[in-house]
């Protein structure tokens, strides 16, 4: 007989599996296309069609086997929790997120023509740096973000939706709404002032 445990990990596995041999690596633009310096458009039709859904769910996919050390070796996929559309050539105000809150498990965030409706006051910065998946290559330097950031947009279906973000979920919000605009993550980066310390600035 099955514990639940079990039942769980055999219904994770036949997830993976079937998402394992339908998969397809997505063809992300690289930073020197010019599409990535345009505005997105807002979404106007829901709920979004067949062919969006299933982009939205290969992006999930994708970004969830990037975390997955098995699968990105596999794949050959850098890790990444965050992308955009217009990072494939599509110039729609949508993002998705893939946030591991513990080992192997993962939160996903699809937000359609999300705003960003409060913002702390509180800044920080990942100590290691960003990096993108357009971006391939190492940009050294701090960006300075809010710590925590409430953003409210819509599901797929046309839902209006809200979270409350903090920490480096906050920032991958932060990170991908700025794709939204045309903006990559190292237009942040002061280049006067390209490290901070501690003392100036709570670095995570
Ligand atoms: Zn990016």
């Amino acid at each position: 007989m099955f514990t639940i445990v079990e039942i769980f990990c055999f219904y994770d596995k036949i997830l993976h599996e079937r998402s394992d041999t339908m998969f397809k690596k997505l063809n992300i633009l690289d930073e020197k296309d010019k599409r990535l310096r345009q505005t997105s458009k807002e979404v106007a039709n829901f709920p979004l069609d067949k062919k969006e859904k299933k982009l939205i769910q290969q992006i999930v996919d994708e970004l969830t086997f990037s975390q997955i050390d098995y699968y990105a070796e596999k794949y050959d996929l850098r890790p990444g929790m965050g992308l955009a559309f217009p990072q494939l050539g599509i110039m729609k105000r949508i993002i998705v997120i893939v946030h591991e809150v513990k080992e192997g498990e993962f939160d996903n965030y699809v937000f359609i023509n999300p705003e960003i409706v409060s913002s702390s006051e509180e800044m920080i910065a990942a100590e290691a740096g960003e990096g993108c998946l357009s971006v391939n290559r190492e940009v050294e330097g701090h960006v300075k973000r809010h710590a925590r950031v409430t953003v409210e947009g819509y599901d797929e279906d046309g839902n209006r939706i809200r979270v409350r973000a903090r920490e480096d979920l906050a920032l991958a919000f932060q990170h991908e709404i700025d794709h939204l605009n045309g903006i990559l993550f190292y237009d942040r980066i002061d280049p006067k002032h390209k490290f901070y310390s501690e003392n100036e600035l709570r670095l995570i």
